[in-house]
């Protein structure tokens, strides 16, 4: 069970890690203390570095909460102003940087932050206390300082069909039992960022649910460690190079991201932390608060891209090339498309407004631009850090090879690119690179960028229900000199959109 802890450096952090009895499976086989493994260590430096940064630098990744008026981790926050939820955006371009890979923690940061006021709206209608309970739960994380989980994906078996007509029921999380002490629910969530290394999960809605679906209708705050919970650990690209002797191959040997599947046996929810029993109606809030929040918290990215960006004009130099007006060109590509996926999630964050609850929220329009571009710029810069790296990205020798007597000599004579730069040192840039695009940190960079917080097509979806092209049309219409006494009244129908972009920051 969770300790009565609070956590507030790297060292708190991992101690607080051990002794949880946690059911994980890995290779198939039962995993007694995952943070003492080799592979799945540099996941858990990763969430460290969260701690390190808030003491390294608090301007940043700490604030103080207004509901106890102590510092508290930045991703335990609600967010009280617009500015709250641009230094988040500060914090995961940072850290990004600082790692090189998934942090883990947005996702959890977002559920805090989407739960806030969905629960305040949901009480507003039904009169409940859900709000009460929640902020209890807030307060409670806070004073712990622990890393909180946001189990969102369902594993949806025939996407076709809604959750109550599968064939299988626990292809949704659903409730299995009710008590009048909690719930209890079974099914399985994919794809579980950093669910080993928190200490709490919250359970949430996957799609917007209709009558039928009732039991489906569950939110709710879980221990990672409580009772029916079985961890399976994704497979990672390349994940045993962290099993290897040295530190090159493995291209990033302190940090990477963590994803495992998460099996619920009728886990226990008790109804203080249960926060949406039923209400159905929710469910596609409470989706769309989420995705607001996390999809701009894609941010992320350009600091992992100029982690890659770097690597790509190291590789460059160590080549002799770094003076070619191609490569110069290449890594300007590069960097517009890493600053335009910046420059979209943090101008949702500037157009942030409040919520009935007072806790603010991104623009949505520009949150779901901002992670569209995820899904491709990401995997173009990759693209060009291959064109700038040059084929060995793909085909170096080992480091054993490196390392032995007779061959080491030969590859460290014929793998020699500029004089002055130790082939080593090449060796481990490329070996980044490969990292970044092809291998563990690839998970956190590529596919995640493509699917986490939604795939492109969900993003698309939002975007073309926001996008007012009958108000655009009107615009068209009115300056063509089209007689059309409709047009003058669409062209004044400001949208919420549009209200924020013409209205002066809110401070
Ligand atoms: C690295 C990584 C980390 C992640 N971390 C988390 C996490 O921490 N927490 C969490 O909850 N989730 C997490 N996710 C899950 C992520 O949100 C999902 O991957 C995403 O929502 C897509 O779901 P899926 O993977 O089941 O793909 P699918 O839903 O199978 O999608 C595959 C394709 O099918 C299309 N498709 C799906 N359904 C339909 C439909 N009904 N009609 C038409 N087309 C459809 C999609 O648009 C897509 O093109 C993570 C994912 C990744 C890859």
């Amino acid at each position: 069970m969770i300790k009565e802890i609070s956590i507030k450096t790297s060292k708190d952090y991992f101690d607080s890690l051990r002794n949880r009895n946690l059911i994980v499976y890995y290779f198939g086989e039962q995993i007694d203390e995952p943070i003492d493994h080799p592979i799945i260590r540099p996941s858990v430096n990763a969430v460290a570095k969260t701690y390190d940064l808030a003491i390294e630098n608090p301007e940043i990744a700490s604030v103080i909460s207004p509901f106890t008026n102590k510092r508290i981790n930045r991703f335990l926050h609600i967010a009280q102003s617009p500015e709250d939820v641009v230094m988040q955006n500060k914090m995961q371009r940072r850290l990004g940087q600082l790692t090189g890979t998934c942090f883990q923690r947005c996702v959890g940061m977002d559920a805090l932050n989407s739960l806030f006021s969905v629960t305040y709206e949901m009480d507003e209608k039904y009169n409940g206390s859900y709000h009460k309970k929640f902020k209890e739960f807030v307060v409670m994380v806070q004073n712990g300082g622990f890393v909180i989980g946001g189990a969102m994906t369902d594993v949806k078996g025939d996407r076709s069909l809604a959750p109550h007509q599968q064939n299988d029921p626990d292809l949704y999380v659903h409730i299995s039992k009710r008590t009048n002490k909690g719930v209890y629910i079974s099914g399985a969530k994919a794809h579980q960022t950093g669910c080993l290394n928190s200490h709490w999960m919250i359970v949430m809605r996957t799609i917007r649910l209709g009558e039928k679906d009732i039991d489906y209708a569950i939110v709710g705050a879980i221990p990672t460690d409580a009772k029916g919970i079985t961890y399976i650990y994704g497979r990672q690209s390349c994940d045993t190079r962290s099993l290897d002797e040295g530190d090159i191959d493995v291209g990033n040997a302190q940090y990477a991201g963590q994803e495992a599947m998460v099996i619920f046996d009728n886990v226990f929810i008790p109804n203080e932390r249960i926060f949406m029993n039923g209400e159905y109606d929710f469910a596609a809030m409470l989706v769309e608060r989420f995705t607001c929040y996390h999809r701009r918290s894609y941010v992320c990215k350009s600091g992992v891209g100029d982690v890659l960006i770097g690597a790509a004009a190291a590789a460059a130099e160590y080549n002799g090339v770094e003076k070619a007006s191609h490569i110069k060109d290449k890594l300007t590509e590069m960097t517009h498309l890493n600053e335009t996926i910046y420059a979209t999630g943090i101008a949702s964050s500037y157009q942030s407004h409040e919520t009935a609850s007072g806790a603010y929220i991104c623009d949505d329009m520009l949150a779901n631009v901002c992670k569209h571009h995820v899904t491709k710029f990401t995997y173009e810069i990759g693209r060009l850090a291959h064109d700038i790296a040059g084929g060995l990205v793909a085909t170096l020798p080992s480091q054993k090879d490196f390392d032995h007597p007779k061959i080491g000599i030969l590859l460290k004579k014929y793998l020699k690119g500029r004089k002055e730069i130790p082939t080593e040192n090449r060796v481990r840039i490329l070996r980044l690179i490969e990292n970044m695009t092809l291998g563990r940190n690839a998970v956190g960079y590529l596919t995640e960028s493509m699917h986490g917080a939604g795939s492109p097509q969900a993003q698309r979806i939002q975007i073309a229900r926001e996008m007012q092209v009958e108000f655009k049309k009107a615009l068209a219409i009115e300056l063509s000199g089209i007689k059309n006494n409709n047009s003058e009244k669409l062209t004044n129908k400001i949208t919420d959109y549009f209200a924020r972009v013409f209205s002066p920051p809110e401070s």
